[in-house]
């Protein structure tokens, strides 16, 4: 076991299709979805496979989108135990979208996925983590919307996304709407740098024993990791689509490693839902360390926290 003994970090996935990543984002492709092979059921899966061995519960962040196509795919990882948040509906990169439509976007997703579940929903991560300084509007829009917290600022520098200086713990932002956690994804200050270390590329970019130390370092000052990986990263038989060398170097890289690496990981550092391992959202959503099935009750009681906590 490296980092802290018996610390427990949060494990999540942004359940969308191969070919929906922002990376290969073109408005001819995105009229092109409905006609591209399905690949997601049986990559989560996979997913849910490994993790019902090792006996882990995770976050999944589902896209609406899917959810709308695939409702009996959000209920057996409800089932299973693992916490249900949102991606939005049409992963749209908030940096494109105005108030108004990311609002529609946010307000469609979750509707879609508590029909489904029968349960409300309280955690959203953007496409691509595009909550920017541009962006920052989106955290009242999710607050008036019913999040109780976000996982969508990247502390780093990075082409698409990505907030340098911002804090890189779990924190709660006030907005002028009232206020949520925000739950950013793992990175380790190297030098002068903040390094990404949560997950997606960097994961399978860094050698396993390199990545292994630095999340190591980074949970040894105590904060939970947060790690995010997608279905799609674990099918390397995926179709390749066309794209720019850099996003096709990103996408693809080492496809064929992620299962073998996440076996590792996982019995390495002990892993949970956000809900579970970050203990602020735990305690503002009433919830910790419950499975999902008996969040129901939840919604009221968080209104009526968050109501109490201003
Ligand atoms: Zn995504």
């Amino acid at each position: 076991m490296s980092g802290i003994p018996g610390k427990v970090h949060a494990l999540s996935f942004d359940v969308e299709e191969h070919f929906q990543v922002s990376a290969f984002w073109s408005d001819e492709r995105r009229n092109k979805w409905e006609s591209y092979e399905s690949r997601v059921e049986r990559n989560v899966d996979k997913i849910l496979a490994l993790l019902s061995l090792h006996g882990i519960h995770a976050t999944f962040f589902v896209l609406g989108w899917i959810a709308l196509r695939h409702p009996n795919l959000v209920k057996a990882i409800a089932a299973r135990g693992h916490e249900i948040a949102s991606h939005g509906f049409g992963h749209e990169m908030i940096t494109s979208q105005q108030p108004a439509q990311f609002r529609e976007d946010v307000r469609k997703s979750k509707e879609t996925i508590e029909n489904i579940t029968g349960t409300a929903i309280h955690g959203y991560r953007a496409p691509s983590f595009t909550i920017t300084p541009q962006t920052r509007w989106a955290l009242e829009v999710l607050v008036e919307e019913g999040f109780l917290y976000d996982s969508s600022i990247f502390p780093v520098q990075h082409d698409r996304y990505g907030m340098p200086g911002a804090d890189p713990y779990c924190h709660r932002i006030e907005t002028e709407s009232g206020s949520l956690w925000e739950v950013p994804p793992s990175t380790l200050k190297v030098g002068p740098v903040r390094v990404p270390i949560a997950g997606g590329g960097y994961f399978r970019l860094y050698p396993y024993p390199v990545l292994r130390r630095l999340l190591s370092s980074a949970a040894a000052d105590g904060h939970p990791l947060i790690m995010y990986f997608h279905p799609w990263e674990f099918d390397p038989d995926q179709p390749r689509m066309s794209g720019s060398m850099l996003s096709r170097f990103r996408h693809y890289l080492n496809l064929g490693k992620t299962e073998v690496r996440m076996r590792q990981l996982i019995s390495d550092f002990r892993f949970a839902t956000i809900r579970e391992a970050v203990d602020a959202v735990g305690t503002v959503c009433g919830a910790h360390a419950n499975p999902v099935g008996v969040i129901e009750s939840c919604a009221g009681r968080c209104l009526a926290m968050e109501r109490n906590n201003g």
